[in-house]
C-alpha cells in the first residue's frame, strides 16, 4: 500500500508547490490557484481509489471520478486562464458532469467496468485536449507557451494508446483485488506518476519563466502610458541597426503641453498623455515601435519604412488631430503635435538618428508647431518642411 501512495503524494507535493508559488506571486496569476487545486483534487481521486475509501465498489468509482474530473478540469481551466483566454468554464463543467454521469450510469445502472474505464479515460483526455485546443496559439509563442501547450497536448493524447493497449486485461466485473493487479491499473499508476511529475515541473518552469517575462516587461514599460520606455528604446535601436532594410525614426512632441498642465494640473496632464498615447498607438502600422522618451516626447521606430513613406506616416499622425475623450479633463479638445523625421544611416549609432529627428522636431516647433519636418536624403544635407501648421 505504501509504495502505491507515491502517486497521490507526488500530486500533493506538486499541488502544494504550485499553491505556494501562487501565494508568493499572487498578483495577476489566479491561474496558479486553479492549477494547484487541480493537482490536489486529482490526488484525492487517486488516493480514494488506492485506499479503497469509500469501500463500497460502485460508490468508490463515482467518488474517485468526481475528484479526477474536477481536478483535471481545474487544471485545464488554469492552463486556459494563463493564456488569458476567456471562457472555458461551461465547456469544462459540461465535460466533468458527463464523466460523472457516465461513471454513475455504468456503476449503478449498467454495471460495466470496461465502459467506466472508457468514460473516465477518454473523458479526461477530452478535458486536456480541450485545454490544448484553447491555447493552440501558444504553439507559436514563447518557450514557456510551447512547453505548456505540448505538455497538455501529450497528456491528453496519452490516454488513448494507454487505455486501448491495456484494455484486454479488464473484464466487465472485477473485484478491487482483481482490478488492482490488471496491466491497465499498473500501467495507469506508473504513467500517472511520471505525468504528474512532468506536469508539475512544467508548471513550475512555466511560472518561473512567466515571472521573468513580466519583470522584463515591467522594466521596459513606461508606467504612465504603457508604451516602451527609454531603456527598451535603446534595446530596440540596437536591434534595428543590424537590419538589412531602411529604418525611419520619428520624434513626436505634443504642442503646448505645458498649457494643459498649467490649466488642469499635473494629474490632468497625465490623463491627457495616456489618452494621447492610446490614440497614437491605434494609428501606428504593425511592426513599428512606440517609446516615451520622457515628458510629452515620443520616439517611433519604423523598420522597413523609407524616408518618404515615413514622412507620409508622420503627416497622417499629425493630421489625425487627436481629440480627447470624455474621461480626460479636456473632452473634445484637440491635442496637436509636431514631428521630426530622420532615416538611420548605414553603420551609424541609431541614437544619432534620434538626435537628427529631434533637431527636425525643433525646426517644426520653430516653424509654428503642428507640422512635420524631415531631414533631406543623406546626399543633400539640411531639412525640408513637409507640412504647414494647421
Ligand atoms: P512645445 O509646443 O514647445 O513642445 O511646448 P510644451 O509646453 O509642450 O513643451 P515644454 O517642454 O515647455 O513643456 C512640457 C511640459 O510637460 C513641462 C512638464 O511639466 C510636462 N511634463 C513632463 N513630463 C510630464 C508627465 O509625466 N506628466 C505631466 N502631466 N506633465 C509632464
Ligand atoms: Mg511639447
Ligand atoms: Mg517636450
Amino acid at each position: 500500500m505504501i509504495p502505491l501512495l507515491v502517486n497521490p503524494s507526488l500530486l500533493v507535493i506538486m499541488g502544494l508547490t504550485v499553491g505556494l508559488l501562487w501565494i508568493a506571486i499572487r498578483q495577476h496569476r489566479p491561474h496558479l490557484a486553479l492549477i494547484a487545486a487541480g493537482f490536489m483534487l486529482f490526488s484525492v481521486g487517486v488516493a480514494a481509489q488506492i485506499l479503497r475509501y469509500p469501500a463500497e465498489l460502485r460508490l468508490n468509482a463515482v467518488v474517485s471520478a468526481v475528484f479526477y474530473s474536477t481536478g483535471a478540469s481545474a487544471f485545464a481551466l488554469g492552463v486556459v486562464r494563463r493564456s488569458s483566454a476567456k471562457g472555458g468554464g461551461p465547456a469544462l463543467l459540461g465535460l466533468t458532469a458527463l464523466i460523472i454521469a457516465g461513471i454513475a450510469w455504468y456503476a449503478y445502472v449498467d454495471r460495466n467496468l470496461i465502459s467506466r474505464v472508457y468514460v473516465l479515460n477518454f473523458g479526461l483526455a477530452l478535458i486536456f485536449l480541450y485545454a490544448a485546443w484553447r491555447i493552440r496559439h501558444n504553439m507559436r509563442g514563447s518557450f514557456a507557451d510551447r512547453l505548456l501547450f505540448w505538455a497538455v497536448l501529450c497528456t491528453g493524447l496519452h490516454f488513448f494508446p494507454r487505455t486501448l493497449y491495456t484494455l484486454g486485461s479488464i473484464s466487465r466485473e472485477m473485484t478491487p483485488d482483481e482490478f488492482g493487479s490488471t496491466a491497465f491499473w499498473q500501467l495507469s499508476l506508473y504513467v500517472m506518476g511520471v505525468l504528474s511529475a512532468i506536469m508539475g515541473v512544467a508548471t513550475i518552469i512555466v511560472t518561473g519563466l512567466d515571472v521573468v517575462a513580466s519583470i522584463r516587461d515591467e522594466r521596459d514599460t513606461d508606467p504612465l502610458t504603457g508604451v516602451y520606455n527609454r531603456r527598451a528604446l535603446d534595446r530596440i535601436l540596437k536591434k534595428v541597426r543590424s537590419l538589412d532594410m531602411p529604418v525611419s525614426i520619428l520624434v513626436c512632441d505634443i504642442d503646448h503641453f505645458k498649457r494643459v498642465n498649467d490649466t488642469y494640473g499635473h494629474h490632468g496632464g497625465d490623463i491627457v498623455l495616456q489618452h494621447f498615447v492610446r490614440q497614437l498607438t491605434a494609428l501606428l502600422r504593425p511592426r513599428t515601435f512606440l517609446a516615451r522618451l520622457g515628458g510629452e516626447e515620443f520616439v517611433i521606430v519604423m523598420p522597413g519604412i523609407s524616408l518618404p513613406e515615413a514622412v507620409r506616416e508622420a503627416e497622417r499622425i499629425r493630421a489625425s488631430h487627436l481629440v480627447m475623450g470624455d474621461e480626460t479633463p479636456v473632452p473634445g479638445i484637440t491635442v496637436r503635435c509636431s514631428i521630426g523625421v530622420a532615416l538611420l544611416r548605414p553603420g551609424e549609432d541609431p541614437w544619432q538618428a534620434v538626435r537628427r529627428a529631434d533637431d527636425m522636431l525643433y525646426q517644426a516647433k520653430q516653424n509654428g508647431r503642428n507640422c512635420v519636418v524631415s531631414e533631406r536624403p543623406v546626399r543633400n544635407s539640411g531639412s525640408s518642411q513637409v507640412s504647414e501648421p494647421a
